[in-house]
C-alpha cells in the first residue's frame, strides 16, 4: 500500500527577488575606517524586497 501524501498546498508561483535570491536577506559586507577594512559580513534585509523575497512589481 503505497501512501501518496499530497503536498501541503501548491505553491503559488511568486517571482523571486533578483537582488537577495528569494531568502529576503542579503549580505552587507561591514567595513571599518579609513583603511576600509573589511570586518566581516552582516546579513542585512534586503530592500528590493524588503525581506518578503518576492519580486515586487
Ligand atoms: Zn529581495
Amino acid at each position: 500500500m503505497a501512501a501518496k501524501k499530497s503536498p501541503p498546498r501548491p505553491a503559488p508561483v511568486a517571482p523571486k527577488c533578483g537582488p537577495c535570491g528569494g531568502t529576503g536577506e542579503v549580505p552587507i559586507v561591514v567595513r571599518v575606517g579609513r583603511k576600509r577594512r573589511t570586518v566581516g559580513q552582516q546579513a542585512g534585509i534586503c530592500l528590493a524586497c524588503f525581506g518578503t523575497g518576492e519580486a515586487i512589481d
